[in-house]
């Protein structure tokens, strides 16, 4: 007898284990495109410059030590997170009703808000796009909330936003719901909703009393320009929302491994600010204790050194505009070859990711026959294109749909 012999075997995580089955392909033009990690034009992982020059100016810190970091993490990261994604005009920052939390990544962010919200603020049910990013149902699961219900998002047959099924899902979502939104550059889909759309989510999320749970993984990845890609979230502040937004520093500055992320609040009230940090003090304490300091120490070198800020803002336009071009090459090449169906929706998307539009079995035949790997989905990562190997996936997908 074990304590462990009724222990069932768990279900693996598609994007994980995908990329093990890639790794372990030994077909010489096999290309990943489900990896959510940006690669150069070689097909290479970055260390962006800015980053190795933050590194060295830390090694050579004698005054930097490995004592533990307070709680909700370092003051100078998360602050300069923040003002990154709000802007130092903004009124939540010129009225001093907003702060950071320093936090394990994206998800950690995630994971330490919905901790609060269903411990502290007691909410019970949340909704996420159809589709979404797989982790969003564990995260608030695991964290307490009781129900996580879907609104309608993608629109298979146009392959854009379903934007009258999302309107009318959360009119009929419950009050005090939290809604997850994504900032930019929508996971899985690639597919945003226009500027006009995000008024009029606004609207129904003032008038039906729920609560805006952003999620910012791509800022300055997804078009090359960190306001353009935070103006969402910007909005909602403007029309005095109340909210929360988990940020993402793996992808806009290349360090995935590192675990830097910040979860910015805003709160309609500097009196409340006080209170509201002591309940994430204990929800923090509870699951970690204190953050890890490299990855912070870096990105608040360079987000503090203008100098640096601004080598920063040239990679990110380096890396997003890759994507971009991509993303047209691979329209151009399967439009070139008279492939069935209508790709412009490939250069209309944004960010890492696209639905193709390709199903189930059409994406696993794309792995099988094709060594192409894509989630099942039909989801791509446009970071495994390169000009090298964006034909053989033109050739591959003509040859999938048309089979
Ligand atoms: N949210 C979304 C939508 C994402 O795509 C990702 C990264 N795949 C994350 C959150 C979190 O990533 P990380 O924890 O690595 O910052």
């Amino acid at each position: 007898m074990s304590w462990f012999s009724e222990v069932q075997q768990g279900s693996p995580v598609e994007v994980f284990a995908l990329t093990k089955a890639y790794n372990d392909d030994i077909f010489e033009n096999k290309v990943n495109l489900g990896v959510g990690a940006y690669r150069t034009a070689e097909g290479k992982p970055w260390v962006l410059p800015v980053v190795r020059a933050a590194e060295k100016a830390l090694a050579n810190d004698d005054t930097l030590n490995k004592e533990y970091l307070p709680i909700l993490g370092m003051e100078s990261f998360s602050t300069a997170a923040t003002r990154m994604l709000l802007g130092e005009d903004n009124p939540a920052v010129l009225q001093n009703r907003t702060f950071g939390i320093q936090t394990l990544s994206g998800t950690g962010a995630l994971r330490v808000a919905a901790e609060f919200l269903a411990q502290v603020l007691g909410k019970k049910i949340f909704y996420y796009s159809n589709p979404t990013w797989e982790n969003h149902k564990l995260v608030f699961k695991t964290a307490g909330f009781e129900e996580g219900r879907e609104y309608r998002y993608w629109n298979n047959a146009t392959r854009g936003l379903d934007f009258d099924g999302l309107i009318e899902d959360l009119r009929n979502a419950p009050e005090h719901s939290v809604i997850i939104l994504h900032a930019c550059a929508h996971n899985p889909t690639g597919c945003d909703p226009s500027t006009s759309q995000w008024a009029e989510i606004a609207e129904v999320i003032k008038e039906r009393r729920l609560f805006p749970f952003f999620d910012c993984a791509y800022q300055g990845f997804a078009s090359g320009d960190l306001v353009k890609d935070a103006s969402a979230v910007r909005y909602f502040v403007q029309q005095g929302f109340e909210l929360f937004c988990a940020q993402s520093f793996a992808k806009n500055f290349g360090l995935y491994n590192e675990r830097v992320g910040n979860l910015t609040v805003v709160l309609n009230n500097p009196d409340l600010i006080a209170p509201v940090k002591s309940q994430f003090t204990l929800v923090v304490r509870g699951m970690y204790s204190n953050p890890p300091s490299h990855g912070a120490r870096i990105v608040a070198h360079v987000l503090n050194n203008p100098e640096l800020y601004n080598q920063w803002q040239d990679h990110i336009r380096n890396m997003s505009s890759r994507i971009i071009h991509m993303r047209k090459q691979l329209r151009e090449t399967l439009e070139h070859l008279r492939t069935p169906g209508d790709w412009s929706h490939l250069t209309q998307h944004i960010g890492m990711f696209s639905y193709t539009g390709l199903s189930e079995v059409q994406s696993l035949h794309m792995v099988k026959k094709h060594h192409i790997y894509m989630l099942k989905s039909g989801r791509i990562s446009m970071c495994g294109l390169t000009p090298q190997n964006v034909e053989y996936v033109a050739k591959a997908i003509n040859e999938t749909v048309s089979s």
